[in-house]
């Protein structure tokens, strides 16, 4: 304004020209009823209103006035269209450039992320990665599930105290709602919801988006956004949220391929223990801690009894469900440090990490026992086995590898030739025999 006293009131001419969206004219105020709609210093006879567009929405008005009767002529009409016209364009330019620098930062941060995400194997890593974007690109409460069997793990949060438990069920909760409708789920304002957003409290809670992460039609897991503001989200960030969560879905599905396939690598198939060549890495590793640290560990080499036997009793099946019995036993005697393993066909093996060897005939003669007393169910049959287990220590029979086997492996045959079912730890004396 030309000059600063004007006040706009309710109703006049400019607001008629806002209400029309169209250019009001006006050359004697005076004989018109109606208000003139805004009050100004000095006498105002002459207006031409013009209304300032950004498409169908009205930005402001244009006014020009003067003191004297018919001053406007049809060019000044058009003039003042004119300038109403340009003072649109500009603001639509300001708008339009805003909107693209904003799409342009959430892009970079799309993509940015997206590298990050899709360059990860890893499953920890890409748990982070995700948070991370999702909090760059909305930051807000954040917490990440993923799916385990029949329940949700939670792996990550940002923005509230994660609570000391980490299995959780979804049962009767928002977010199982999403999972249920396999889609995502805004929620700007959550008054009025009875289900809790999630089985655990995350402060306090106004609104939600809940994206749930599928692979084609497997769920992965879901992220679950969590703010105490209403409304907090506007539907282009709700879109780049998408977006970086199905990339997420991707990096997801990859890591945890990457991790079975590296599962798989170190497994036996049958019975679910170590296989022979993860053992003989861990046995070296092993090793080359004792040489830092010397600790005493002992090896346990462990031999099915008649076990030909059971195969030509009751078939090769049986006696696969009775390898895998007995492994189920190994596993459940030791612990995972000591690296249960399938060492060959009916044969086991176990490094006992910081054992002595007096601890070793205990752990191993335990074993013995839990073996003895089950019975495995092997096609229709009740079976039970023994079994025979060899002893070397290290450093007290042995320091190096092939040493500490053969020992090991002699001790074992100690204990066939002398009955099986037994436990027989190395002594200088089998090395004589
Ligand atoms: P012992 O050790 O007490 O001297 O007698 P054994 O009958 O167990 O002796 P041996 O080591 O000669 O026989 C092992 C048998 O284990 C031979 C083979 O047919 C069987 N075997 C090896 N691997 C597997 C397997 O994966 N599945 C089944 N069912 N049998 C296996
Ligand atoms: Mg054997
Ligand atoms: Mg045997």
């Amino acid at each position: 304004s030309t000059d600063d006293s004007v006040e706009l009131l309710a109703d006049g001419i400019p607001q008629e020209a806002i209400a029309k969206r169209q250019t009001v004219v006006l050359n004697s105020v005076r004989k018109r009823n109606s208000p003139l709609g805004y009050i100004r210093r000095g006498r105002v006879s002459s207006v031409v209103a013009s209304p300032v567009m950004d498409g169908r929405f009205v930005l402001g008005v244009l006014v020009a006035d003067s003191r004297r009767t018919g001053a406007f002529t049809g060019a000044d009409v058009k003039a003042v269209e004119l300038f109403s016209n340009q003072i649109a364009r500009v603001l639509q330019r300001q708008r339009i450039h805003a909107e693209i620098e904003r799409s342009h930062t959430g892009l970079k941060v799309l993509h940015d992320e997206s590298s990050r995400l899709i360059t990860s194997l890893d499953l920890d890593s890409v748990v982070q990665n995700t948070i991370e974007g999702v909090r760059r690109i909305a930051p807000l409460s954040i917490a990440f599930f993923l799916k385990s069997d029949r329940s949700y793990e939670l792996m990550g949060t940002h923005g509230f105290d994660p609570p000391d438990k980490r299995k959780f069920s979804l049962r009767n909760t928002v977010a199982e709602v999403a999972l249920k409708n396999r889609q995502q789920m805004y929620v700007p304002n959550t008054r009025g919801y009875k289900l809790p957003i999630l089985p655990f409290d995350a402060g306090s809670v106004a609104s939600t988006l809940i994206l749930p992460l599928f692979y084609e039609e497997e769920i992965l897991g879901v992220v679950v956004l969590l703010s105490g503001e209403i409304n907090p989200l506007s539907s282009y960030q709700i879109e780049l949220l998408e977006v970086l969560c199905n990339q997420a879905t991707i990096s997801l599905k990859n890591a945890m391929l990457h991790a079975e396939i590296k599962r798989k690598a170190i497994t036996d198939g049958l019975t679910g223990l170590f296989n022979h060549r993860h053992f003989q890495e861990k046995f070296n590793k092993e090793l080359n801690r004792f040489k830092r640290f010397p600790r005493p560990f002992s090896l346990l080499l462990i031999d099915i009894d008649y076990f030909k036997k059971i195969n030509d009793t009751y078939g090769h099946p049986a006696g696969d469900a009775v390898l895998k019995g007995v492994a189920r036993i190994i596993k459940k005697t030791l612990r995972d440090i000591d690296v249960p393993a399938r060492y060959g066909g009916e044969e086991f093996a176990t490094i006992l990490v910081g054992a002595d060897k007096q601890e070793a005939v205990r752990t191993a003669e335990r074993l013995r026992t839990n073996i003895m007393t089950a019975e495995f169910d092997a096609e229709g049959n009740k079976i039970s086995v023994t079994v025979s287990v060899g002893i070397a220590t290290c450093p007290e029979d042995a320091k190096v590898k092939e040493d500490i086997i053969d020992r090991a492996d002699k001790a074992l045959y100690h204990a066939k030739e002398t009955g099986r079912n037994k436990v027989v730890a190395w002594t200088e004396s089998l090395g004589k025999a």
